[in-house]
């Protein structure tokens, strides 16, 4: 595209950011959202509010959806798929791998490209140099948009999968959910003990520092099936964390995450992996339970 000018849809947070660093790098901007009056700020600033999507879909090539999820996504543009075609989706609405393929598979027939994006910061980081968003797709889509879809973020482009953006941005919520979870349940059990919260913070600080120094060694045992329990034994980490749920359930605090890690460790315990590595624990988590 010779002109830099594209159509964003759905004016949340995320995509109100988005627009905003479109207009400041001097993007013509065409936007749509169900909720009209969400588009004030950014008509003021020179953003053209499409009265209709029909209309918002022929103004440009390039469209970046922002919606809170896939069902979203549908809601707006299944009533108006005749005029889909021809026009290259850049849809930055997250939801699971899944449900990108079909996008994929759905916008195929309408005729358009659908390259799905995991943006992975949050709307103040939009435009900003730290930033950055898986996206996956058909390549020539992709770079055709690349300096478009660069204005907002680093992109980070995984492959031809339509789903591959989808779950490397699962994957990644995986770790932050469920490590700050581990934070809060941490917090829990310092403040039953009457320490506060902020007290604790050097010393999570510490622990996820430490953190990176074991994921090259475990990755690697997971990709070869091998689990040496030279250095750790799982046996060893099914007392640890009978401990750690003992210690919260001593202290009154809720034992639902510590419970729930203490009976993965033990389904390894007794699938025979006690003299493994804990990261034998793999072989449990990549099966649906039982
Ligand atoms: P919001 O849920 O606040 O944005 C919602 C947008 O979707 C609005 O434009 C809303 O319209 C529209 N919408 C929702 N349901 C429908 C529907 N049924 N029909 C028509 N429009 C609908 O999300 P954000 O702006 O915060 O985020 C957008 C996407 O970016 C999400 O997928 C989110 O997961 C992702 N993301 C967000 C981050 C964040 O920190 N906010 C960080 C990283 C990714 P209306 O205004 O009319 O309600």
């Amino acid at each position: 595209m010779s002109k830099k000018s594209l159509t964003l849809i759905g004016l949340g947070p995320m995509g109100q950011a988005m627009v905003n660093t479109y207009l400041d790098n001097g993007y013509d901007v065409t936007v749509w959202n169900r909720t009209a009056s969400k588009a004030e700020p950014l008509v003021a600033r020179g953003a053209v509010l499409a009265p209709t999507v029909e209309e918002a879909l022929a103004a440009n090539e390039l469209i970046v959806l922002s919606l809170t999820d896939y069902d979203a996504v549908y809601a707006i543009l299944e009533p108006v798929a005749d005029h889909l075609s021809g026009k290259v989706i850049a849809n930055l609405t997250s939801d699971t791998p899944e449900k990108a393929r079909e996008a994929f598979k759905w916008a195929a027939k309408h005729g358009a490209q659908h390259i799905t994006g995991g943006v992975q910061v949050p709307p103040p980081l939009i435009g900003k140099p730290e930033s950055s968003t898986y996206y996956s797709g058909p390549k020539d889509a992709f770079d055709t948009h690349e300096e478009a879809l660069k204005v907002l973020t680093n992109a980070d482009y995984r492959g031809e999968d339509a789903g591959l953006a989808a779950m490397y941005y699962q994957a990644q919520m995986t770790i932050f959910w469920t490590s700050m979870l581990s934070f809060y349940q941490a917090l829990a059990l310092a403040q039953a003990n009457g320490v506060a919260a902020k007290d604790m913070v050097p010393y999570a600080e510490m622990q996820f520092a430490m953190m990176p120094h074991f994921l090259g060694l475990y990755a690697q045992h997971v990709d070869s099936a091998s689990y040496p329990g030279d250095v750790d034994r799982l046996a060893m980490g099914a007392a640890s964390i009978d401990h750690v749920t003992h210690t919260h359930a001593d202290a009154g605090v809720n034992t639902t995450l510590m419970e729930a890690v203490s009976k993965i460790f033990h389904a390894g315990m007794d699938k025979g992996f006690a003299e493994n590595s804990f990261s034998s624990l793999i072989e449990i988590l990549k099966k649906q339970a039982g």
